[in-house]
């Protein structure tokens, strides 16, 4: 079997498969065949692979002959290729416009977003991993963008106080981004509609804002759900008079496979202090602020406050989150391939199914065939 490994387009640092599990799959009776300079940006160069055990190839030998094509974005197939299973992240949910296709050209498309959020797959979930890097990575951003000191100091000439940052939404970018906001000596406030998360933000050192009232979110399998217009009334209101105390701010509440609520107005922002920064993470789907756009740096001509979109964060920290995104890739690969390294594809596994999204011509999740209006 050949596992091939794209690079990744122009806007991307990162790589799908560095060269320490790429010498994993190599050990068993694997090819690895990676596209010349796939991990350039990565800090991971062809000589790497080489010495791992891969084979460097052009993308159009890859595209013809791997049976497995691994990537992060999504990759355009030519029309007659035989099929071929593809890993990536194609976000069905977001973007529906091209797998009707790929389900017509016979491939089947693994889509590493849609894995089940359950145990067993917490070392497969591509999305935890990148998340992970993208909390640190916002706090970084934000204090390097902030024209104040973040810690308390102390001197002889008088002292400065630190800076109060605040977090919304507390899934697993917020809690990094809480993490490395305390490491890094800032005040810490965090708010999330699941109350549950409330004793690990204590547990970084944060104080947990409460509003009463959240829908229950324990059966959502991981993943917030949507509240009533009472609780976001008094949700905002609580917000608003957070904001207005805060230096930084970092946004990243999401309901997987919809919209980023607005949860910063332009009116709450225009409350902030000059010099104030805020970095969010939900800038793919629309953003938590009224003014976020994606891939851009803003700043409000009236207070000066920073509004930074973007949405690629991991691309910034390309060794690390190429690390993490390869192995929970490699470990997926473990689940559809035999210890003699054929491909062995059960979907009887949940892990296997949930992941899967396009096989035998055909669409094969619910939630992506009813975006399409297709019947399964
Ligand atoms: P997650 O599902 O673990 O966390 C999201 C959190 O938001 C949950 O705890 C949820 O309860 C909370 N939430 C939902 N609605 C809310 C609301 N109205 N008010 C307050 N909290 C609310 O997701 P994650 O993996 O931490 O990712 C968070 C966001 O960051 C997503 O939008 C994701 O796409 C984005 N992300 C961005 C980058 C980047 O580079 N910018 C990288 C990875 C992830």
């Amino acid at each position: 079997m050949i596992i091939g490994v794209v690079k990744e387009p122009d806007k991307e640092d990162r790589v799908s498969l560095l060269s320490d599990e790429v010498k994993k799959l190599t050990t068993q009776d694997i090819q690895v065949w990676v596209e010349k300079g796939a991990g350039e940006k990565a800090f991971c160069l062809d000589d790497a692979y080489k010495k791992a055990g891969a084979i460097l190839k052009t993308r159009k030998e890859l595209l013809i002959n791997a049976d497995i094509l691994i990537s992060i974005h999504r990759i355009e197939l030519p029309k007659d290729l035989k099929s071929k299973v593809l890993i990536g992240i194609y976000q069905p949910l977001y973007d529906v416009s091209q797998i009707e296709n790929l389900a017509i050209d016979g491939h089947v498309v693994f889509s590493m977003d849609m894995l089940p959020r359950t145990t067993r797959a917490q070392s497969m979930d591509v999305l935890s991993s990148q998340s992970n890097v993208a909390g640190y990575g916002a706090f970084i951003l934000a204090a390097s963008n902030y024209p104040r000191y973040v810690p308390m100091l102390m001197t002889a000439a008088g002292s400065i106080k630190p800076a109060t940052l605040l977090v919304l939404g507390a899934g697993v970018a917020g809690l990094q981004a809480i993490a490395t906001g305390h490491r890094l000596g800032a005040v810490v406030q965090a708010f999330d509609t699941r109350p549950a998360v409330k004793e690990e933000v204590e547990s970084l050192g944060a104080k947990f804002i409460e509003v009463e009232g959240a829908q229950d979110a324990s059966k959502a399998k991981g993943y917030a759900v949507e509240q009533t217009e009472a609780f976001k009334e008094k949700q905002k209101a609580k917000i608003a008079s957070c904001i207005q105390k805060a230096d930084i701010v970092i946004t990243t509440a999401q309901i997987f496979g919809s919209k980023a609520p607005i949860l910063v107005t332009k009116e709450m922002i225009e409350t902030m202090e000059p010099g104030s920064v805020i970095v969010d993470l939900a800038a793919s789907t629309g953003g938590n602020t009224a003014l976020t756009k994606d891939a851009t740096k803003i700043i409000t001509p009236t207070n000066q406050v920073t509004i930074i979109g973007d949405s690629n964060i991991p691309s910034k920290f390309p060794y690390d989150s190429s690390k993490l995104y390869g192995r929970n890739i490699t470990n997926f690969l473990k689940l559809i391939t035999t210890d003699k390294g054929d491909l062995n594809l059960d979907f009887s596994d949940e892990l296997v199914s949930g992941t899967c999204i396009t096989k035998d011509g055909k669409i094969v999740n619910e939630r992506v065939s009813k975006l399409l209006e297709v019947t399964v």
